[in-house]
């Protein structure tokens, strides 16, 4: 229980980033998008997300 970290895909569908703790999104171009288009391309620019 010291160093365990929760981690979880972002609520964005075509997001791959991971988020710790209370998080739901990654960033807030997630968190609008998955409000407006759940399905749309991420953009968050994050390293290593998969946006194609
Ligand atoms: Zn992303
Ligand atoms: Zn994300």
């Amino acid at each position: 229980m010291d160093d365990v970290r929760e981690q979880k895909k972002c609520a964005h569908q075509s997001c791959t980033c991971m988020v710790s703790g209370e998080r739901r999104y990654c960033s807030h171009e997630c968190e609008d998008m998955a409000d407006t288009d759940p399905t749309s391309v991420c953009t968050c620019n994050h390293t290593g997300c998969k946006s194609t």
